[in-house]
């Protein structure tokens, strides 16, 4: 069954089920979304044939046929079993399933005016419909009954978690509420929908419309080719031939804060940035953000939770907010520490330079630079002409390859929404058909920023086998024509780790949509796509893919080795402006239903915690998305700190045996972790791939910070 995607999060995995070549309803013949999908490998998304006007109206008979479905399984006379009631919600929403999937790609990808207008009309609509299939009386009935009868009942044990998950998604829906109650959950989803709708397209605007345009070339002092090379094409894609343009993104912010010379520009930049969705203007979302928080506290307590955050992490890994706030606080003092040494040094810098200013945030990444150079001889611009963007993509084929046996050929003639995307087949050792890949490179207007995966398909083999439809979606900035795409380090990571969750979606081999591939708790979902980004600085990848552009020669040992040591530099700022955000976000919705507003809120927080001034949260009240955007991050950014304490424990679960490229954690890697979805609870699959819990020391050692007094479990 459908469950409406998350959007703006790192990562998210619509729920799509097998298509069912069945009695087709007139509103098919004619609206391709509808339709079933044909083509090869169990059919493909018809994206081609899509038209923004396509979606109400497939929304809407989708919707209709959903809820006939359920109704039906709801009604049914016969006695509940798993197969007349779970099976039968597993197979139902097929159309739902299709439609939403693209759906999903116009809200992150292709996010026009036109479909906005289709968003802001659908999002409470389609909150309404999914509350109305999870209040279903009759229909939580017989799911109740099939999960109490769960250990008499000769289920194996995925159905057996199937049922627990069914269940407990009911019930912490409202499922147990009376009629008013009910209502009320309903009225606030609704209204969510449409607050998250806002939020988004409030931030979209601030980065589509705050460009800043450079009229002189002296503006860019300090700046390599590369980037300006991509800053004349972003000027010439917006009107602007023969002019530079920094785009509100991360990906333009970053490498200008960090080489433009001119402090002045580097702050308006900074400013532009860290002010989206706090203008006070019309794309403004304080006044969202203050509301959706009381919003969530009234839900959570009408659901029996304290606050909006327990209610969030119930059933992840960490189980309650303590416990991931114990981890966040383990690591915010030496953090902080680290981050203030690292000031100390930029500050040295500047004096010796005589630039006679105190560090200030847009200085943070300027002056990095410089002491990267002076104390690792390591220069950024060195790096990147080795790191060539298609080449870079075979190298995390190659690595799937000698981890999992996957192999990746590119596939012509497949539909796809946007020229720049491209699909690849990927099959399994035995050449057996595993899944398709679509990838999605470039920034362009309308489509959100950041880096993330996203499922068109979930693998699943309830009736047939289905494969799955994974894509990766980055914000590259494309090169001018004939020239390569060069991309900084910390991006080539972000491309390693996105494919990490393209791998987790392709090893999935479960039975059941609902607890496929990437479905699995928040907390554990960044550890399979962490712990790819480790394969990039690996000596094979670096040796046959980090490729001079122009010379085609592999990146010198001697680069590499800086690289590596360098390796914890700037650990103090990354892990800072990280966990500010996951602290406000945590502490945000601890606070229960009193009134917030949330510029004060984060002021006070941040000076309660001894924030330093020169860092700045990665992601601030106003444009946090993955906490205001949708539900799905919410009270959950500590997910990848969490994780990652699992993603440097399991590294060294490599680096113990026979080093990152050893058989036989990877296939322990794979037999316990990615291809198990969410069949089995995630601390005890870890438990299975390593023999012991998580501890926390290897977190600390990958991050350069001193060791805690004793190893403590982070699980
Ligand atoms: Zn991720």
């Amino acid at each position: 069954m459908t469950r409406f995607p998350a959007l703006g999060a790192c990562l998210f995995a619509l729920l799509c089920a097998a298509p069912v070549p069945a009695a087709a309803p007139e509103a098919t013949v004619q609206n391709p979304l509808l339709a079933p999908w044909t083509g090869p490998h169990g059919g493909l998304p018809p994206f081609d044939a899509v038209k923004v006007e396509h979606f109400r109206p497939a929304l809407e008979a989708a919707m209709a046929e959903q809820l006939a479905e359920v109704d039906r399984i709801a009604n049914d006379t016969a006695p509940p079993t798993f197969e007349n009631t779970l099976a039968a919600l597993e197979r139902s929403g097929d159309a739902m399933d299709r439609v939403s999937s693209i759906y999903g790609v116009y809200s992150g990808n292709l996010n026009t005016p036109e479909f906005q207008a289709v968003q802001r009309e659908m999002s409470p609509r389609l909150a309404a419909f999914t509350d109305q299939i999870l209040q279903n009386e009759k229909l939580f009935a017989r799911v109740a009954a099939v999960y109490d009868a769960g250990e008499r009942a000769n289920l194996t044990a995925e159905q057996k978690r199937l049922a627990w998950f069914t269940y407990t998604n009911f019930v912490r829906a409202g499922a147990r509420l009376d009629a008013a109650g009910k209502k009320r959950v309903g009225e606030i989803n609704q209204r969510l929908a449409t607050l998250f709708t806002s939020f988004n397209q409030n931030l979209l605007a601030d980065e589509t419309d705050d460009v800043l345009v450079l009229e002189r070339e002296s503006d860019l002092a300090g700046v390599p080719e590369s980037v300006r090379s991509a800053a004349a094409a972003a000027a010439a894609q917006r009107g602007h031939a023969g002019k530079w343009a920094i785009v509100n993104t991360r990906s333009s912010m970053e490498p200008f804060l960090t080489y433009a010379d001119r402090r002045d520009l580097r702050q308006k930049v900074w400013t532009t940035y860290y002010s989206r969705g706090d203008h006070g203007d019309a794309h403004d979302n304080n006044a969202i953000v203050a509301e959706i928080l009381k919003l969530r506290a009234e839900r959570a307590r009408l659901l029996g939770y304290q606050t909006h955050a327990h209610w969030r992490l119930e059933n992840a890994m960490a189980r309650t907010p303590e416990r991931a706030l114990e981890l966040m606080e383990a690591v915010w003092k030496p953090a902080v520490a680290r981050a203030r040494e690292e000031v100390a040094d930029m500050q040295a810098i500047a004096d010796r330079e005589g630039a006679k200013i105190r560090i200030e945030p847009w200085d943070y990444r300027y002056y990095a630079e410089k002491v990267r150079k002076a104390k690792y001889d390591l220069d950024e611009n060195e790096v990147k002409p080795y790191l060539q963007l298609d080449r870079l993509r075979d190298g995390m084929f190659w690595v799937a390859g000698e981890l999992f046996g996957f192999r990746f050929s590119p596939r012509q003639g497949i539909p796809v929404y946007h020229p720049d995307v491209s699909v690849f087949e990927v099959q399994d050792a035995a050449g057996r058909h595993v899944g398709l890949w679509y990838f999605d490179p470039y920034a362009r207007p309308g489509k959100r920023s950041g880096a993330w995966m996203n499922a068109y398909r979930i693998q699943e083999r309830m009736d047939a086998d289905i494969p799955t439809l994974v894509s990766n979606n980055s914000n590259f900035v494309k090169a001018q024509p004939g020239q390569p795409v060069l991309v900084s380090w910390t991006d080539a990571a972000t491309l390693f780790h996105e494919f990490g969750h393209a791998l987790h979606g392709l090893s999935s081999n479960v039975t059941y949509p609902s607890l496929a591939g990437t479905r699995v708790a928040r907390d554990y979902v960044e550890f399979p796509s962490q712990l790819l980004e480790h394969w990039l600085s690996t000596p094979e990848v670096l040796n046959r893919f980090a490729l001079h552009y122009q010379t085609g020669r592999p990146m010198p040992a001697e680069l590499a080795r800086k690289i590596e040591r360098a390796a914890t530099f700037n650990q103090g700022f990354a892990t800072v402006e990280y966990l500010a955000s996951a602290l406000v976000d945590m502490k945000l919705h601890l606070a229960g239903a009193k009134p917030i507003d949330p510029d004060t809120f984060e002021r006070e927080t941040l000076a309660a915690l001894g924030m330093p001034s020169q860092i700045v949260m990665r992601h601030r009240t106003p444009q946090f998305f993955h906490a205001f955007g949708s539900d799905s991050y919410s009270a959950a950014y500590y997910s990848y700190l969490w994780s990652d304490t699992l993603t440097a424990d399991a590294y060294e679960a490599f680096v113990e045996a026979g080093g990152p490229y050893d058989k036989g954690v990877a296939r322990r890697l794979r037999e316990h972790v990615l291809s198990v979805g969410n069949t089995v609870d995630p601390a005890g699959a870890y438990r299975a791939f390593r023999g012991r819990d998580p501890q926390i020391g290897a977190l600390m050692r990958k991050r350069g910070f001193p060791a805690p007094p004793a190893e403590s479990t982070a699980q």
